[in-house]
């Protein structure tokens, strides 16, 4: 039985609160939802899937495409049933996200509002509107997305590095990650406002059917991956020899999707990763994990640094590129279409299956840049598009480094797509999978 009550507005002594989600969406390890709880006696679970995401924005086409979207809406579906047994409703709104905010703020006569702390540009933006609006409510605000918060950083987020080595060294040597938050073992009662039906999303009705992608949505697929990887496959022994390959499933953690939509928490996944090194095995691939969980985290907190300079032609650097947009060569590029077959087979699988190597994103980045000349921020936009795992930490920050603008001390890095093809695709069967 759902445990919620009927809309109480106008009593002012009940401490209500609504919990956001929004790249966080799991229940275990949630500091953020563990401190809205201690505030408060009724709680609203909700998300926001907002209509901008859908509709065609400045560079020609929508921010999230068909296999991000079919991924978010499994996501949902799992964290409404995890809610669910916990005797909690999860209520899913659409439309614009202001809008949305209005509506069940003002519905549900709240007291306080419980996010995760997100560094992204319009994430941050959002939040800053809600509080200078609804000046009364107290928002309680939990860092989740990372290993570290800011306070634990050994620097100011002004004075960060921007390069990702003294970036490491520091953070190594200063911090530790912060520990997993256990499960919450009593949420508060329920509580469901009375929102306009227009606002509400039916998710079971919304869900697409199945597709053939191994990436399924949600944090029960994402705890169940974790641990195949870890401890059925034992995969993470030999992580550092084989993760640059361009189409084996398990040759890399493929935890990205999972890890950018907060399905899963990176301090559960170095949590897991150190129960691996003591009972199995520990040695440079185990580290390699958490040293690649470190640029995910460098990336996060260098967005936050750079604000809106982190998706302008310039990048963090303030220098324009040479290049420029032509329609037809990115039309083509995004097609898998420009001749060069590695990046032609990178980009087919892209647009069929939402996923591409970290390998094969460097090589169709350093093509786009390099041998098309074109302008990085389309790129990086088509990307956001098709990517399962799109993080707005991730994607610009790698791109602002391949197009030399960014966090690359070398500035320029242009990947041989011969020699690139001959190491990592010797005898053709990757471009002949997907050309
Ligand atoms: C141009 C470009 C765009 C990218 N866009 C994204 C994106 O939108 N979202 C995203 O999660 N990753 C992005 N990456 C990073 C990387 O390619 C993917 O994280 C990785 O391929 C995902 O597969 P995996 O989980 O098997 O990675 P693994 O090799 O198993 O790595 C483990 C985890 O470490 C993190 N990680 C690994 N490499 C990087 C990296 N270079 N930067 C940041 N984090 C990293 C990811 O969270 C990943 O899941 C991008 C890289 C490039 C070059």
């Amino acid at each position: 039985m759902i445990n919620q009550q009927i809309e109480d507005v106008g009593s002012n002594d009940v401490q209500k609160g609504v919990f956001w989600f929004r790249h966080d969406l799991r229940l275990h390890d949630q500091p953020a939802i563990a401190e809205l709880c201690k505030a408060v006696s009724q709680v609203t679970f909700t998300y926001i899937l907002d209509d901008k995401c859908f509709n065609e924005a400045a560079f020609g086409f929508s921010p999230m495409g068909k296999h991000r979207h079919t991924f978010l809406l499994q996501t949902l579906s799992d964290l409404k049933q995890q809610l669910n047994q916990r005797g909690h409703e999860l209520l899913i709104l659409k439309g614009n996200t202001a809008e949305c905010i209005v509506q069940l703020l003002n519905a549900g006569g709240y007291t306080h509002l419980g996010v995760s702390q997100h560094c992204g540009f319009d994430e941050t933006a959002q939040l800053n509107t809600v509080k200078r609006f609804f000046n009364t409510l107290r928002v309680i605000e939990t860092p989740t997305f990372g290993l570290f918060d800011a306070e634990v950083l050994p620097f100011d987020i002004e004075d960060m590095p921007d390069v990702f080595s003294p970036f490491r060294r520091k953070v190594e040597k200063h911090c530790t990650p912060l520990p997993v938050q256990e499960r919450i073992a009593q949420l508060p009662d329920g509580f469901m406002p009375n929102i306009d039906k227009q606002y509400i999303l039916d998710i079971e009705s919304s869900l697409p059917k199945p597709s053939p992608s191994s990436f399924i949505g949600g944090e029960s697929a994402a705890l169940k991956h974790l641990e195949t990887y870890l401890f059925d496959w034992k995969a993470a022994a030999t992580y550092k020899e084989t993760r640059n390959t361009l189409d084996t499933w398990k040759d890399s953690t493929k935890l990205s999707a999972w890890l950018a939509n907060g399905s899963l928490s990176a301090r559960e996944v170095i949590r897991q990763v150190q129960r691996f090194e003591q009972t199995i095995e520990k040695n440079d691939s185990t580290y390699w994990i958490y040293f690649e969980l470190l640029w995910r985290e460098f990336f996060h907190w260098l967005q936050c640094k750079y604000g809106a300079k982190w998706f302008r032609f310039s990048g963090i650097q303030g220098r324009k590129p040479t290049t420029c947009h032509d329609p037809e060569t990115f039309s083509r590029w995004c097609k898998g279409e420009t001749g060069y077959p590695i990046v032609d087979a990178c980009m087919r699988q892209l647009a069929e299956t939402g996923y591409m190597s970290n390998r094969g994103r460097q090589l169709v980045a350093s093509c786009f840049v390099h041998e098309l000349r074109q302008d990085w921020r389309y790129g990086a936009a088509w990307f956001e598009h098709q990517l399962i795992d799109y993080d707005v930490g991730s994607n610009w920050g790698n791109w602002l480094y391949l197009a030399g603008v960014g966090s690359d001390p070398r500035g320029h890095r242009q990947f041989n797509l011969q020699k690139q093809t001959e190491i990592y695709d010797p005898d053709g069967r990757f471009r002949k999978a997907w050309l």
